[in-house]
Protein backbone atom coordinates (compact mmCIF):
# COMPACT_ATOMS: atom_id res chain seq x y z
CA UNK A 1 0.00 0.00 0.00
CA UNK A 2 2.28 2.55 1.06
CA UNK A 3 4.63 1.56 -1.66
CA UNK A 4 1.89 3.45 -3.74
CA UNK A 5 1.32 5.93 -1.80
CA UNK A 6 1.30 9.77 -3.53
CA UNK A 7 2.48 11.12 -0.01
CA UNK A 8 4.06 8.99 2.88
CA UNK A 9 5.50 10.40 6.31
CA UNK A 10 7.62 8.15 7.97
CA UNK A 11 8.60 9.15 11.56
CA UNK A 12 8.27 12.91 11.30
CA UNK A 13 9.53 15.00 14.01
CA UNK A 14 9.06 18.94 14.57
CA UNK A 15 9.91 21.51 16.81
CA UNK A 16 9.09 24.78 17.78
CA UNK A 17 12.25 26.13 19.34
CA UNK A 18 13.00 23.67 22.41
CA UNK A 19 9.39 22.57 21.99
CA UNK A 20 9.15 18.73 20.42
CA UNK A 21 5.57 18.81 18.81
CA UNK A 22 5.58 16.10 16.87
CA UNK A 23 7.30 13.05 17.75
CA UNK A 24 7.47 10.50 14.85
CA UNK A 25 4.41 10.28 13.01
CA UNK A 26 3.99 8.01 10.45
CA UNK A 27 0.88 8.04 7.51
CA UNK A 28 0.32 7.22 3.80
CA UNK A 29 -2.46 8.73 1.34
CA UNK A 30 -2.89 6.99 -1.88
CA UNK A 31 -3.54 8.43 -5.15
CA UNK A 32 -7.18 9.82 -5.39
CA UNK A 33 -7.75 8.91 -1.54
CA UNK A 34 -9.51 11.51 0.92
CA UNK A 35 -7.62 11.33 4.30
CA UNK A 36 -9.05 12.96 7.32
CA UNK A 37 -6.56 14.07 9.94
CA UNK A 38 -8.74 14.58 13.38
CA UNK A 39 -7.48 15.20 17.17
CA UNK A 40 -8.25 17.61 19.45
CA UNK A 41 -6.78 21.10 19.26
CA UNK A 42 -3.28 21.51 19.91
CA UNK A 43 -2.18 17.72 19.01
CA UNK A 44 -0.50 18.73 15.73
CA UNK A 45 -2.17 18.34 12.81
CA UNK A 46 -1.55 21.84 11.36
CA UNK A 47 1.98 21.65 12.36
CA UNK A 48 1.50 18.50 10.67
CA UNK A 49 0.72 20.32 7.36
CA UNK A 50 3.41 23.25 8.23
CA UNK A 51 6.41 20.78 8.17
CA UNK A 52 4.88 19.11 4.88
CA UNK A 53 5.18 22.24 3.88
CA UNK A 54 8.44 23.25 4.63
CA UNK A 55 7.30 26.26 7.51
CA UNK A 56 8.60 24.84 10.44
CA UNK A 57 11.93 25.90 11.87
CA UNK A 58 12.88 22.13 12.36
CA UNK A 59 11.91 19.34 10.98
CA UNK A 60 13.26 15.59 10.65
CA UNK A 61 11.95 12.50 9.30
CA UNK A 62 11.30 11.26 5.36
CA UNK A 63 8.44 12.97 3.74
CA UNK A 64 8.13 11.24 0.12
CA UNK A 65 5.61 12.93 -2.02
CA UNK A 66 5.34 11.81 -5.68
CA UNK A 67 8.28 10.01 -5.56
CA UNK A 68 10.84 12.98 -4.28
CA UNK A 69 11.85 13.57 -0.99
CA UNK A 70 10.53 16.61 0.71
CA UNK A 71 12.22 17.84 3.81
CA UNK A 72 15.61 19.16 1.85
CA UNK A 73 13.51 21.08 -0.60
CA UNK A 74 12.66 24.59 -0.41
CA UNK A 75 8.72 25.87 0.37
CA UNK A 76 8.58 27.11 -3.35
CA UNK A 77 9.58 23.65 -4.86
CA UNK A 78 7.32 21.34 -2.58
CA UNK A 79 4.31 24.00 -4.45
CA UNK A 80 5.75 23.28 -7.48
CA UNK A 81 5.88 19.22 -7.25
CA UNK A 82 2.05 19.57 -7.45
CA UNK A 83 1.45 19.97 -3.81
CA UNK A 84 -1.22 22.77 -2.77
CA UNK A 85 -1.94 24.24 0.93
CA UNK A 86 -4.69 26.08 2.27
CA UNK A 87 -3.89 27.12 5.53
CA UNK A 88 -5.77 28.13 8.36
CA UNK A 89 -5.55 31.73 7.88
CA UNK A 90 -6.66 31.95 4.40
CA UNK A 91 -3.88 34.71 3.10
CA UNK A 92 -6.44 36.47 0.41
CA UNK A 93 -3.89 39.25 -0.33
CA UNK A 94 -5.12 42.97 -0.19
CA UNK A 95 -5.57 44.88 -2.88
CA UNK A 96 -6.11 42.49 -5.25
CA UNK A 97 -9.26 41.39 -7.01
CA UNK A 98 -10.61 38.09 -6.67
CA UNK A 99 -9.22 37.12 -10.50
CA UNK A 100 -5.54 38.66 -9.35
CA UNK A 101 -5.76 36.06 -6.05
CA UNK A 102 -6.34 33.30 -8.73
CA UNK A 103 -3.71 34.00 -10.43
CA UNK A 104 -1.43 33.80 -7.53
CA UNK A 105 -2.53 30.27 -7.35
CA UNK A 106 -0.36 29.63 -10.66
CA UNK A 107 2.27 31.59 -10.16
CA UNK A 108 2.88 29.76 -6.53
CA UNK A 109 2.64 26.38 -8.56
CA UNK A 110 5.40 27.73 -11.15
CA UNK A 111 2.03 26.65 -13.58
CA UNK A 112 2.42 26.87 -17.22
CA UNK A 113 -0.97 26.73 -17.93
CA UNK A 114 -2.76 29.23 -19.87
CA UNK A 115 -4.53 32.03 -17.24
CA UNK A 116 -7.65 33.35 -18.54
CA UNK A 117 -8.45 29.62 -19.53
CA UNK A 118 -7.56 28.98 -15.87
CA UNK A 119 -9.39 30.98 -14.55
CA UNK A 120 -13.02 30.46 -16.50
CA UNK A 121 -12.34 26.96 -16.33
CA UNK A 122 -11.96 27.42 -12.04
CA UNK A 123 -15.02 29.95 -12.15
CA UNK A 124 -17.47 27.05 -13.13
CA UNK A 125 -16.46 25.13 -10.21
CA UNK A 126 -16.75 28.08 -7.50
CA UNK A 127 -19.91 29.86 -9.23
CA UNK A 128 -19.88 32.31 -5.92
CA UNK A 129 -16.52 33.53 -7.37
CA UNK A 130 -17.32 33.73 -10.68
CA UNK A 131 -19.86 36.42 -9.82
CA UNK A 132 -17.00 38.12 -8.40
CA UNK A 133 -14.01 38.41 -10.42
CA UNK A 134 -13.37 41.93 -10.67
CA UNK A 135 -14.15 42.40 -7.13
CA UNK A 136 -11.52 43.42 -4.13
CA UNK A 137 -10.88 39.61 -2.45
CA UNK A 138 -11.06 40.77 1.09
CA UNK A 139 -14.63 42.26 0.53
CA UNK A 140 -15.50 38.96 0.13
CA UNK A 141 -17.46 37.55 3.24
CA UNK A 142 -15.18 34.82 5.08
CA UNK A 143 -16.68 31.35 3.58
CA UNK A 144 -16.23 33.00 0.05
CA UNK A 145 -12.52 33.93 1.02
CA UNK A 146 -12.04 30.62 2.00
CA UNK A 147 -13.91 29.11 -1.43
CA UNK A 148 -11.47 31.87 -3.18
CA UNK A 149 -8.60 29.70 -0.87
CA UNK A 150 -9.63 26.51 -1.98
CA UNK A 151 -10.13 27.84 -5.65
CA UNK A 152 -6.72 29.62 -5.66
CA UNK A 153 -4.90 26.27 -4.42
CA UNK A 154 -6.88 24.49 -7.39
CA UNK A 155 -6.23 26.25 -9.99
CA UNK A 156 -2.97 25.08 -11.14
CA UNK A 157 -3.89 21.49 -10.93
CA UNK A 158 -2.05 20.25 -7.86
CA UNK A 159 -1.88 16.24 -7.01
CA UNK A 160 -2.64 17.05 -4.18
CA UNK A 161 -4.29 19.23 -1.90
CA UNK A 162 -3.72 19.83 2.02
CA UNK A 163 -6.35 21.48 3.73
CA UNK A 164 -6.66 23.01 7.16
CA UNK A 165 -9.81 23.67 8.84
CA UNK A 166 -11.53 24.79 5.94
CA UNK A 167 -15.21 24.88 7.60
CA UNK A 168 -13.58 26.92 10.30
CA UNK A 169 -16.20 29.95 11.50
CA UNK A 170 -18.21 29.45 8.10
CA UNK A 171 -22.02 30.14 7.61
CA UNK A 172 -23.33 26.49 7.82
CA UNK A 173 -25.05 27.26 4.51
CA UNK A 174 -21.57 27.88 3.03
CA UNK A 175 -19.76 24.43 4.91
CA UNK A 176 -23.06 22.40 3.28
CA UNK A 177 -21.82 23.69 -0.31
CA UNK A 178 -17.95 23.24 0.48
CA UNK A 179 -18.63 19.20 1.31
CA UNK A 180 -20.77 19.32 -2.04
CA UNK A 181 -17.35 20.48 -3.44
CA UNK A 182 -15.06 18.04 -2.09
CA UNK A 183 -17.61 15.33 -2.62
CA UNK A 184 -17.11 16.25 -6.60
CA UNK A 185 -13.41 16.61 -6.06
CA UNK A 186 -12.97 12.82 -4.82
CA UNK A 187 -15.56 11.61 -7.10
CA UNK A 188 -13.04 13.43 -10.08
CA UNK A 189 -10.12 11.36 -8.09
CA UNK A 190 -8.57 14.44 -6.39
CA UNK A 191 -6.23 13.56 -3.27
CA UNK A 192 -7.01 15.47 -0.62
CA UNK A 193 -5.56 15.59 3.35
CA UNK A 194 -8.19 17.34 5.80
CA UNK A 195 -7.58 18.49 8.50
CA UNK A 196 -10.62 19.39 10.55
CA UNK A 197 -12.32 20.21 14.26
CA UNK A 198 -15.53 19.36 12.32
CA UNK A 199 -15.23 15.77 12.93
CA UNK A 200 -18.37 14.31 11.85
CA UNK A 201 -18.04 16.38 8.95
CA UNK A 202 -14.89 15.58 8.32
CA UNK A 203 -15.56 11.35 8.00
CA UNK A 204 -18.29 11.78 6.21
CA UNK A 205 -16.46 13.18 3.16
CA UNK A 206 -13.17 10.74 3.66
CA UNK A 207 -12.53 7.41 2.92
CA UNK A 208 -9.48 7.38 5.50
CA UNK A 209 -9.12 9.02 8.50
CA UNK A 210 -6.10 9.56 11.03
CA UNK A 211 -5.88 10.65 14.66
CA UNK A 212 -2.82 12.50 16.43
CA UNK A 213 -2.94 13.48 20.10
CA UNK A 214 -0.13 14.71 21.09
CA UNK A 215 2.14 14.77 18.29
CA UNK A 216 1.86 11.05 17.94
CA UNK A 217 -0.67 8.80 15.32
CA UNK A 218 -2.78 6.90 17.63
CA UNK A 219 -5.60 5.62 15.70
CA UNK A 220 -5.73 4.50 11.51
CA UNK A 221 -9.09 2.87 10.13
CA UNK A 222 -11.88 3.73 7.24
CA UNK A 223 -13.75 7.04 7.95
CA UNK A 224 -17.19 4.57 8.06
CA UNK A 225 -15.18 2.93 10.86
CA UNK A 226 -14.24 5.95 12.70
CA UNK A 227 -17.70 7.59 12.19
CA UNK A 228 -19.38 4.64 14.14
CA UNK A 229 -16.41 4.38 17.23
CA UNK A 230 -18.27 7.10 19.60
CA UNK A 231 -15.64 6.36 21.95
CA UNK A 232 -12.70 6.88 19.78
CA UNK A 233 -13.85 9.99 19.32
CA UNK A 234 -14.59 11.17 22.56
CA UNK A 235 -11.49 9.89 23.81
CA UNK A 236 -9.18 11.76 21.07
CA UNK A 237 -11.09 14.37 19.64
CA UNK A 238 -13.78 15.92 21.80
CA UNK A 239 -12.74 19.76 22.04
P1 LIG B 1 -5.39 23.49 16.49
O1 LIG B 1 -6.70 23.08 15.99
O2 LIG B 1 -5.46 24.09 17.87
O3 LIG B 1 -4.57 24.30 15.53
P2 LIG B 1 -3.52 21.38 15.97
O4 LIG B 1 -3.69 19.92 16.17
O5 LIG B 1 -3.49 21.86 14.58
O6 LIG B 1 -4.63 22.12 16.78
P3 LIG B 1 -0.95 22.59 16.23
O7 LIG B 1 -1.38 23.95 15.79
O8 LIG B 1 -0.20 21.73 15.32
O9 LIG B 1 -2.22 21.79 16.74
O10 LIG B 1 -0.15 22.78 17.60
C1 LIG B 1 0.58 21.72 18.19
C2 LIG B 1 1.34 22.26 19.38
O11 LIG B 1 2.29 23.21 18.94
C3 LIG B 1 0.48 22.96 20.41
O12 LIG B 1 0.92 22.55 21.68
C4 LIG B 1 0.77 24.42 20.20
O13 LIG B 1 0.69 25.13 21.41
C5 LIG B 1 2.20 24.40 19.69
N1 LIG B 1 2.46 25.54 18.81
C6 LIG B 1 1.75 25.89 17.71
N2 LIG B 1 2.29 27.00 17.13
C7 LIG B 1 3.36 27.34 17.87
C8 LIG B 1 4.34 28.39 17.78
N3 LIG B 1 4.31 29.29 16.79
N4 LIG B 1 5.31 28.42 18.72
C9 LIG B 1 5.35 27.51 19.72
N5 LIG B 1 4.47 26.50 19.86
C10 LIG B 1 3.48 26.41 18.95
Amino acid sequence: MAETALLAINDLHAWYGASHILHGISLHVSPGEVVALVGRNGAGKTTTLRAMMGLMPKATGRVRFAGQELLPLRAHQRFHLGLAYVPEERRIVPGLSVRENLRLGLVAAGSVIEERAAIDEIAETFPRLKERLDQEGVTLSGGEQQMLAIARALIAKPKMILLDEPSEGIMPVLVEEMGVLFRRLRDEGKTLLLVEQNVEWALRLADRAVIIDQGEVVHQSSAAALLADKDIQERYCAV
